[in-house]
C-alpha cells in the first residue's frame, strides 16, 4: 500500500461529472480515497484566448498496486471518459488525472516522473492540495503547505 495523491482536473461543461466518475473507477481498480478537496477554480494560462476556466480538485489516499500501474489505470479512466487517447497538453480537456506524490518515491521514468515535475510551481495543483495534506512533504524538499506559501511570496 502506498499513500498517494492526484489531481483531477478538466475545464469542459461534464468535468464536476467526470470527477466522480474518475473516483468511484479508481475505487474500483485499488484505491481507497482518505481525503477529497473541494472543487477549485483557476484561469487557463498558456492557452489560446477564450479556453473556459480550469477547475483543479485533490485526492489523497491508498494505492495498493505500483505507480505505472497507477498511471495506466489513470489513462484508462481519461479516454473512458471521453479525453481523446492523443491530444495536445494545452487543449481543453474534460478530464485529466495527474500523479502529483507517490509515498515519498522519486520516480523518473520517461513516461512519468513523480513527484509531479510541475506540482512546485502551480498554484492550481497547491491550493487544493494544501486544503487536505497540508504537512505531506516533496521528498527531500518542503511540505504543500511551504510550497504554496513560497509561491504566493
Ligand atoms: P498534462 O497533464 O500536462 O495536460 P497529459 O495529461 O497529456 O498532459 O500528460 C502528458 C504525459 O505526461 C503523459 O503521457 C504521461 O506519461 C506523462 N506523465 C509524466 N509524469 C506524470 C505524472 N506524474 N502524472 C501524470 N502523467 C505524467
Ligand atoms: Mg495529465
Amino acid at each position: 500500500m502506498s499513500k498517494i495523491a492526484i489531481m483531477l482536473g478538466g475545464n469542459l461543461p461534464d468535468t464536476p461529472e467526470k470527477m466522480d466518475f474518475a473516483l468511484e473507477k479508481l475505487q474500483n481498480s485499488g484505491f481507497t480515497a482518505d481525503r477529497i478537496s473541494k472543487i477549485f477554480h483557476s484561469e487557463a494560462v498558456d492557452c489560446v484566448p477564450g479556453t473556459p476556466d480550469f477547475l483543479d480538485r485533490a485526492v489523497t489516499g491508498e494505492w495498493k498496486n505500483s505507480a505505472e500501474e497507477l498511471l495506466r489505470i489513470c489513462q484508462r479512466i481519461e479516454v473512458e471518459a471521453g479525453r481523446p487517447a492523443i491530444h495536445s497538453s494545452r487543449e481543453s480537456r474534460v478530464l485529466d488525472i495527474d500523479i502529483i506524490l507517490f509515498g515519498n518515491e522519486i520516480i523518473d521514468l520517461p513516461h512519468l516522473t513523480v513527484p509531479h515535475p510541475r506540482a512546485l510551481q502551480r498554484r492550481f495543483v497547491l491550493e487544493p492540495l494544501a486544503e487536505i495534506a497540508p504537512d505531506w512533504n516533496f521528498p527531500g524538499k518542503i511540505t504543500v503547505r511551504e510550497a504554496l506559501k513560497k509561491l504566493n511570496g
